[in-house]
């Protein structure tokens, strides 16, 4: 596993993969969570997902409460959806895709299951940014950005501003 955490932008095709179960949950994946960790306030993220610091397995974190000044680190291994409903809108950005922002529909309000660091099961209703960020992250799992969330003609605008926008610092 790498030293230091990079993350990768769209266009690594990791991005594109659905990622795999974590198969345990050990004393190397704490670390490789701190690391992310320290990487997602570094840059002020709100989350961040495994495979965009090229790691294709199912956990994610995020911290939607240092927005308050209140840091609260969350950390969702092999997460699950168990229901969802209603709709909300929000403009989000992405780590992977460096200064692009859009509204993107999500449920509002969700029903999910996750695994913390001690390996333990745990159920959690989430609503707000919470959710919204939850569903964004999860969808990193599963090869989804939000940029496909767009509509056909916002999808074609942001290519044409990606091509102009995106990092030339990508190794
Ligand atoms: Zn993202």
């Amino acid at each position: 596993m790498k030293e230091e955490f990079k993350i990768v932008y769209l266009g690594d095709p990791i991005l594109r993969e659905k990622a795999q179960p974590v198969q345990e949950i050990n004393g190397k994946l704490k670390e490789v969570i701190e690391k992310m960790a320290m990487l997602m306030y570094d840059v002020r993220g709100l989350g961040l997902a495994a495979n965009q610091v090229g790691i294709s397995q199912r956990f994610f974190i995020m911290d939607i409460a240092q927005k308050e000044g209140t840091p609260k680190l969350e950390i969702y291994i092999n997460p699950e959806i168990l229901s969802a409903e209603g709709e909300t809108e929000y403009e989000e950005g992405c780590l992977s895709i460096p200064g692009y922002y859009a509204k993107v529909k999500r449920y509002k309000h969700l029903y999910i299951k996750a695994y913390d660091l001690e390996g333990k099961a745990f159920e959690r209703e989430l609503t707000g940014l919470h959710a919204i960020a939850f569903q964004h992250e999860y969808d990193h799992l599963e090869g989804i950005l939000f940029i496909d969330r767009l509509s056909p003609l916002k999808q074609e605008l942001f290519k044409k501003w990606w091509k102009k926008h995106k990092p030339s610092f990508n190794k």
